[in-house]
């Protein structure tokens, strides 16, 4: 399909509003009460000198601990060059020319440059995390109203509203009702027609079409359908396949959509953060009066992130975003997109194998050892992410989980056996054969595979190590 195949329809205008990021952490720490006047008069200026010094310290001189921990990240160099630059040091409440006080002309570019290239980044004609999706919602809904979502279970997102049958576990669902829809167990597929019928006895003011752990193209034509049906928002999360929306390797939303959503640190490989896209426009035709119905989403949205939400934007994450987003225009980042598919495609062919035999045991155990031989598993990424995997790799990949699957049977045998001479009274709990494991440094095969991924892993540099330039 071609990019232009993807314009949003004449008429039909987006804006971004790039949601601030996620606004917890430590971002909002301030400098402590020693700068205070009376205080700073008691200083020598030796104390001064010090005192510029700390400032002026990299962070491998002035927290070794930390730089050793962090050592490494898979975005790029110059994305995380802007996440670290005086743009995290200015407040700057308010939206470009329109700030609540002065000194934000640079903090004013950099965001409007980086609408301008999230619009382009997804071929829009315009002008302009979880926490996102709270603000969609907000924005569109009063507390109670109701909402649907792929069930987490099945693949949804914890902002998609979760709950168990004792548990409001995402408190989406405690502001607002929220009604599951699911899988076909059958196919793996979404049951758009269970969707249907749902949602036409539920009737819920937003749809979301968006998905954590599905490895198939959704249908934004059959949910644009079904809320048209029932009166709904269409609201894409589309925050695991931005980057591939963004390169063209798989089929974009937008012309579907009401509302698109994002973060910015999956797919996309920008700093950790969130967009939401809103059209503008004419939004439909009332059958009866013939009248053009226009979206009203602009004033609603950037209302609920601020002030409904946020304070001071996080302006390092806006810059180093507005970096990221020029990235997605260059033929490497197309290239690499294209990559990240026929990976996931030559690994979806070859668990296929493992899967298909009956196992006995659950993910949690089998993420435990996976772990202990040095694969990260159930965040989405296998070693070597960004490090030049191709198909093959991942052939070795699926072969190095399906080693992996086999040990942890043994494991889980041995712990439960172990577990049932002591006594216990559950010897199948989780914890049991965790403690049972323990570090994996007595089990000669977890410490043979580990040693191998190790090997294997290190034969591929970073992306900015010397030896991979030359
Ligand atoms: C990751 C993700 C989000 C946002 O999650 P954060 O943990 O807040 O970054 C939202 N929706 C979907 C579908 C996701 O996969």
């Amino acid at each position: 399909m071609s990019r232009h195949a993807l314009r949003v329809p004449l008429g039909s205008l987006w804006r971004t509003a790039p949601s601030r990021a996620v606004p917890c952490l430590a971002a909002r720490a301030t400098v402590s009460g020693s700068t205070r006047s009376s205080v700073r008069r008691a200083y020598s200026s030796s104390t001064l000198d010090n005192q510029n010094q700390a400032l002026a310290a990299h962070l491998e001189q002035a927290d070794p601990a930390i730089y050793n921990i962090i050592l490494k990240n898979f975005t790029s160099k110059a994305v995380l060059e802007a996440l670290g630059s005086v743009m995290q040091n200015k407040y700057s409440e308010g939206y470009p020319g329109a700030r609540y006080y002065g000194g934000n002309e640079f903090i004013d570019q950099a965001e409007s440059l980086c609408q301008k290239r999230a619009l382009t980044a997804f071929d829009l004609d315009a002008t302009l995390g979880a926490p996102a999706n709270l603000y969609v919602y907000s924005a569109l809904m009063g507390t109670h109203d109701r909402l649907m979502g792929l069930d987490l279970p099945h693949g949804g997102h914890l902002s998609h509203g979760y709950q168990t049958p004792t548990k409001k576990i995402s408190f989406i669902s405690k502001y607002f009702e929220t009604l599951p829809y699911r899988l076909d167990e059958k196919t793996g597929l979404i049951n758009y027609d269970q969707l249907e019928e749902l949602a036409t006895l539920y009737r819920p003011k937003i749809i979301v079409a968006g998905t954590s752990a599905y490895s198939r193209l959704l249908d934004y034509k059959r949910f644009r359908e079904i809320c048209d049906k029932v009166n709904a928002y269409l609201v894409a999360d589309m925050a695991h396949v931005s980057g591939l929306v963004a390169a063209n390797v798989i089929p974009s939303p937008f012309a579907f959509a009401d509302i698109v959503t994002t973060t910015s640190h999956k797919s996309l490989r920008g700093p950790r953060g969130a967009m939401i896209f809103f059209r503008k426009g004419v939004r439909r035709v009332n059958q009866k009066t013939k009248k053009e119905e226009m979206y009203d989403l602009e004033g609603p949205i950037n209302t609920s992130v601020f002030p409904g939400h946020q304070g001071g934007p996080h302006n390092h994450t806006i810059a180093a975003l507005a970096v990221a987003l020029q990235q997605t225009q260059t033929p490497e980042f197309r290239a690499y997109q294209a990559q990240v598919l026929s990976n996931a495609k030559s690994l979806a062919r070859r668990l296929e194998i493992p899967r298909k035999r009956p196992q006995g045991i659950d993910g949690s155990r089998v993420e435990r050892v996976l772990e202990l031989v040095g694969i990260a598993a159930n965040k989405n990424t296998v070693p070597g992410d960004s490090r030049g995997f191709s198909e093959n790799d991942f052939e070795r990949v699926a072969d190095i989980i399906d080693r992996a699957v086999t040990i942890t049977l043994r494991l889980n045998k041995a712990a439960r056996q172990a577990a049932e001479e002591k006594g216990e009274s559950s010897p199948g709990k989780l914890k049991l054969f965790l403690d049972h494991v323990g570090d994996g440094s007595s089990d000669r095969e977890i410490v043979q595979l580990k040693s191998e991924v190790a090997d294997w892993v290190g034969t591929y540099p970073y992306p900015w190590d010397s030896r991979s330039s030359s």
